[in-house]
């Protein structure tokens, strides 16, 4: 009797509905999805949620992946490619967008890292839930080809969501997939996508507006260019992008930084790194951790090279920011550095605190 082999494809999914549309167009033609996420270091829901004190009646933080993988009851591959990263971020071929986002290099990256991984567990081909001209630099339709070459996949890349807008892939020739039953999504709109999924019965996936990558954020890419800026190189550790979400960043002198934990929950996670690195004279070299001694307030970290006044200075901010603000004096702890000690300092006022502090 003769078989026919079922076609299997393998996506990228960042858990956007664009990428579950993907998903469900080529499951609607019979086709074998699973799907692949990749940990860059700057994915914004992987720490954030879990960093802030949440919104009162705020649902719980979710990873957006996992739960759509669940919804399209796909299996998904989590791979961790923050290492190899490092060099797409501080060294990009194809420069940056308007931040420090290097769309293209990323895409190119990912894209041959998708289909290693193709390569590896014997899938068909592989598919990104892209639209046209929906991302200035990566979606671009001449940006498109190029992706594909760079990346050594030529025709064997399918984008469902535009695909009958762009020449026709091997699994369209093959007649693995049926050209006529894809979509030709272009531009930023999301009108079309939110029918298809109403169609689809798909009710639950996260806002475009949330965004998925801190090196698309203003703020974000503004700290990551301070550090570079302080440290002289395009540089950065895991715990330096980690600690780029969390608090608020002001840079008073060149010399050194603050980071001032919002709420509890980031006072617990700034806590947390500085006594991780305690132990160590490396990690640790170069950053204090302060807090008001009898009230309630933040934890407040110092990097850098601050001088003596610098560290006072840094008082004054932990105290200005906690609830003894309006106190004539608050006595503020500074640990780190093998020092220990309590300075009793007058909270620094609002107006002394110049708006070119802040990151
Ligand atoms: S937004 Fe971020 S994850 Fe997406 S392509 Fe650009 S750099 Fe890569």
């Amino acid at each position: 009797m003769e078989t026919t082999k079922q076609i299997s494809a393998l996506g990228l999914l960042s858990g956007g509905l664009d990428s579950m549309l993907a998903v469900r167009l080529l499951q609607e033609q019979g086709i074998r999805v699973e799907c692949v996420n990749f940990y860059t270091g700057f994915c914004i829901q992987s720490h954030t949620g879990a960093m802030r004190n949440p919104e009162p009646g705020a649902s719980p933080p979710r990873h957006d992946a996992l739960h759509a993988a669940q919804l399209l009851g796909i299996k998904l591959h989590m791979v961790d490619i923050a290492e190899e990263y490092v060099r797409i971020v501080t060294d990009p071929k194809h420069g940056y967008g308007s931040h420090l986002n290097p769309c293209l290099d990323c895409k190119i990256f990912m894209v041959s890292k998708a289909w290693a991984l193709k390569e590896q567990l014997g899938f068909d081909f592989i598919f990104t839930g892209e639209v046209l001209g929906q991302r200035p630099m990566s979606q671009r339709r001449e940006n498109l080809p190029h992706i594909e070459r760079e990346a050594g996949v030529e025709g064997w890349l399918l984008r469902p969501l535009c695909a009958t807008r762009i020449k026709p892939t091997e699994p369209e020739k093959r007649g693995w997939v049926d050209r006529q039953r894809l979509k030709g999504f272009s531009g930023r709109g999301r009108r079309p996508q939110m029918a298809l999924a109403a169609q689809f019965g798909l009710h639950d996936y996260p806002s475009p507006a949330g965004g998925c990558c801190f090196l698309t954020d203003v703020n974000y890419s503004r700290k990551l260019q301070d550090l570079w800026n302080f440290r002289g190189e395009r540089a950065y550790s895991m715990e330096d992008i980690v600690l780029l979400k969390a608090g608020r960043h002001l840079r008073p002198a060149p010399r050194f930084k603050v980071i001032v934990g919002r709420d509890e929950t980031e006072n617990h996670f700034l806590a947390g790194i500085h006594g991780a690195n305690k132990g160590d004279a490396v990690r640790c070299q170069g950053r204090w951790a302060l807090h008001a001694v009898d009230l309630p307030g933040p934890l407040l970290l110092v990097e850098g090279h601050p001088s003596e006044e610098d560290l006072t200075l840094a008082c004054r901010l932990t105290a200005r920011f906690g609830q003894g603000r309006r106190q004539a004096a608050v006595r503020v702890a500074i640990e780190g550095n093998g020092r220990q000690e309590v300075r009793t300092v007058v909270p620094l006022p609002a107006d002394e605190i110049p708006a070119e502090w802040y990151l």
